[in-house]
């Protein structure tokens, strides 16, 4: 297992090709960008913790490849209980960093890909399966952090891939020959890309035959030749480059994953790390794989989350003088609710997870799916109660620069003064906290993180069997169902 420190000096090592805001970054020096060293820091925990005898049994486990001691973000589930130590572990990073730590996506992807494989071979006789069993062998023993990339730009959505103007809006295979493929589109919102080793490609979505170019599954290094990554904005970034800790709210872990727009040019795959290359019937099936695999998480991370957010906000009340009115333990309470209510689903979805063909273990997709449509709700009544709680100064507030200006700073001082014994520049910083944990970047990633709210609600129509329902509602109401052709 690689510590904190050796996953950092290992993406030093890297030779890629990022832009930011229009410049081309040096690749050594890339993860220290203002921009990008939080996203850093927030994966860096998932390697110091598995150090950390406090979290031993969250954090590590036992190779099912390899019977070594692992990075739990590495492994393949053999059972419930490693189900459910995922999510718990996820809530507990999510406490320390209160934010993304991007490092699931690729472990999700592990899990599908492995099932996946298999399934594939035994129908079809390809011989995917073993090709990345080794692959996962190598990710494993260099602890490697992996980007998961299945979201295509998409073009006009109207149209499938091959009906497409521009035939790159989805990533395919644009070549082939005895050595491998060649990969040509882009990947969309990558969390975590920029502070990755690998990155795994996968489908967007489901496809027929005339879509074959488009099933691909493999992976490749994210510096590999021909890959230009684009990393993306957030709301009040130049804060990151201009201002203090401060006025950043978590100067320590930034907030969601570092997202980026990755660019393929006719990239280069060798065979050995490709996992599905026209197999159509199965990229349905990997796509819903990977989306239960990472629904299953939300729960765990966002209530981590939201367990900083709760936090703030009663801190900000504590700070202000207002914690004992009956409304505001009131709206706290509520909010405690929400958060455990979004944590049931995820651990309830562990619990009830069966094996998959290939051994390994899948969370239960209904639930998961109902987990993560809550966080598209949820979330949004979580924050909104903070910022009810807050004031409307966490969109007022004065600047660090305020604070500190010899000249103003005394008024910043006197006026945002709180309960007395508290300094001004806490109740700052706690402000400053509750803005960017309910601020737009966090409420879009819970909205469309792991799929969008419609992406759940077309799994209930496959997985809820309304059939049932519906004979079971007919039978008590003393109708046959049979006459109904039921
Ligand atoms: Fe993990 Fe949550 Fe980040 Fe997804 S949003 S990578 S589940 S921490
Ligand atoms: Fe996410």
């Amino acid at each position: 297992m690689k510590t904190g420190q050796e996953y950092r000096d290992s993406l030093r090592e890297r030779k890629m090709k990022v832009y930011l805001k229009g410049e081309l970054l040096d690749p050594v020096t890339l993860i220290d960008h203002p921009f990008i060293k939080g996203h850093v820091n927030s994966a860096a925990m998932t390697y110091d913790l598995a150090f950390d005898p406090q979290y031993e049994d969250l954090m590590t486990t036992t190779s099912s490849l390899t019977n070594q001691k692992i990075n739990r973000f590495t492994c393949l589930h053999t059972g419930t209980d490693d189900l459910t130590k995922k999510v718990k572990m996820q809530r507990m990073i999510s406490r320390k960093t209160g934010t993304c730590y991007q490092r699931c996506v690729g472990f999700d992807a592990a899990n599908a890909t492995f099932s996946v494989t298999y399934e594939m071979d035994q129908a079809l006789g390809t011989d995917y399966h073993k090709r990345f069993v080794e692959f996962m062998k190598k990710w494993q023993d260099e602890d490697w952090m992996v980007a998961g990339a299945m979201t295509d730009p998409k073009g006009d959505r109207s149209k499938k891939p091959h009906e497409q103007e521009d035939p790159d809006l989805f990533v395919h295979v644009a070549l082939k020959d005895d050595e491998g493929i060649y990969l040509r589109g882009a990947k969309m919102h990558m969390t975590g890309m920029v502070n990755s080793h690998y990155m795994m490609i996968m489908p967007t979505s489901g496809y027929g035959p005339e879509d074959a170019d488009y099933a691909v599954c493999c992976a490749l290094p994210t510096d590999a030749p021909g890959v230009t990554h684009i990393f993306g904005r957030q709301t009040n970034d130049n804060r990151k480059q201009y201002d203090g800790a401060v006025d950043q709210g978590n100067a320590e872990y930034g907030v969601v994953g570092g997202e980026s727009l990755t660019v393929f040019e006719d990239v280069f795959v060798p065979w050995e790390h490709v996992f599905m290359c026209g197999e159509y019937q199965y990229s349905g099936m990997l796509v819903e794989r990977f989306a239960t695999f990472h629904r299953q998480n939300y729960g765990g991370c966002k209530g981590g989350v939201s367990d900083i957010t709760i936090g703030a906000a009663a801190v900000i009340a504590d700070m202000s003088g207002y914690a004992k009115a009956a409304h505001i333990k009131d709206k706290i309470n509520e909010m405690i609710h929400l958060t455990e209510t979004l944590w049931a689903c995820s651990v309830a979805c562990s619990a009830e997870g069966k094996a998959l063909p290939a051994g390994n273990y899948y969370p239960d997709p209904l639930l998961a799916n109902v987990g993560k449509h809550n966080v598209t709700k949820l979330i949004y009544d979580i924050d909104r109660l903070a910022q009810d709680v807050a004031g409307g100064i966490v969109a007022t507030l004065p600047s660090e620069a305020d604070l500190r200006s010899p000249e103003i700073g005394k008024f910043v001082e006197k006026y945002l003064k709180g309960v007395a014994g508290v300094d001004t520049e806490d109740r700052m910083r706690m402000l400053r906290l509750c803005e960017v944990m309910t601020g737009g970047v966090a409420l879009v990633e819970s909205m469309h993180g792991a799929g969008s709210p419609q992406a759940q609600k077309v799994m209930y129509s496959k997985l809820s069997n309304l059939e049932t329902k519906k004979k079971d509602a007919m039978r008590i109401a003393g109708v046959d169902p049979e006459k109904y052709g039921k």
